[in-house]
């Protein structure tokens, strides 16, 4: 089932999911940000349900891995037609596809800024113990995990990574700026943030931030931002040093 609003024109981002759980990923992707996002026609959603793919009569899709050991593997053949149905739907040719997978690349905000310049991609969700590898190598061309931890299926992987590469892309957020003042934008993690009251629970806004003298305010910031990356991030305060040439 397609996402789609009339008025749109060509999304600037397609995302195709290959699920189980087709209505837990539309469902998700329609609130909040993303939401807007697929109403103004900037992204869309397909989902392709592995399930109507199944190998026999009974609905299979899955059976018990060779060699033995616990738990049931997604097989090929429901896999391969469904990417074929996604490609059908995504309309491009060669696209990358994303096989959501513990074993993958980790996901960072670099990996997610160059996936959101794409027009269009394929995600591919596990489930049970996995996919047999053969349909893998033939199909995927990226394996991304979300982080070093085993999650029941690869839905809420799929969605975490469609979130952090759809609010990348230009016009999503409306206020471009502050993707890039986020954690990660400038390789360190935010500044804390505070609004009114400017007192509570006997917690005074810092200073610096109630001056209106936008160079204060500025290196308040990155002095908080470096402290709080250093204490909490050490490896990636290095980077962001060794980057800049001060390592
Ligand atoms: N047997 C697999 C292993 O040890 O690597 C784990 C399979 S997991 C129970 C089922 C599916 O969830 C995977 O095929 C994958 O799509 C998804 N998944 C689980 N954890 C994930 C993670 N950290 N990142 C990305 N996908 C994940």
């Amino acid at each position: 089932m397609t996402v789609r609003y009339e008025h749109s024109d060509e999304p600037r981002l397609r995302f195709v999911v290959l699920t189980l759980f087709p209505d837990l990923i539309r469902d998700a992707f329609s609130w909040g940000m993303t939401g807007r996002a697929m109403a103004d026609g900037l992204l869309s959603l397909d989902t392709v349900n592995i399930r109507d793919y199944p190998v026999n009569a009974y609905g299979s899709i899955d059976d018990e891995p060779y060699g033995g050991g616990a738990g049931m593997l997604m097989m090929c053949e429901p896999v391969r037609k469904a990417y074929e149905e996604g490609l059908r739907r995504l309309e491009r040719k060669s696209p990358r596809v994303i096989y959501m997978d513990p074993g993958g690349e980790r996901l960072t905000e670099e990996k997610a800024l160059e996936l959101s310049k794409e027009e269009g991609f394929i995600i591919l969700c596990g489930h049970y113990e996995g996919i047999d590898e053969r349909v893998l190598l033939e199909v995927a061309t990226d394996r991304i995990s979300i982080g070093d931890y085993v999650l029941t299926g690869g839905e809420l992987p799929a969605l975490v990574l469609m979130d952090a590469v759809s609010r990348l892309v230009p016009g999503v957020l409306h206020n471009e700026e502050s993707a890039m003042d986020e954690s990660f934008g400038h390789g360190l993690l935010e500044y804390p943030q505070y609004t009114r009251p400017r007192q509570w629970h006997g917690m005074e806004v810092p200073q610096e931030l109630l001056s209106g003298d936008h160079k204060k305010v500025s290196q308040y910031r990155e002095r908080e931002a470096r402290r709080r990356t250093q204490a909490v991030r050490p490896d990636l305060y290095e980077k962001y040093l060794r980057d800049r040439g001060i390592w």
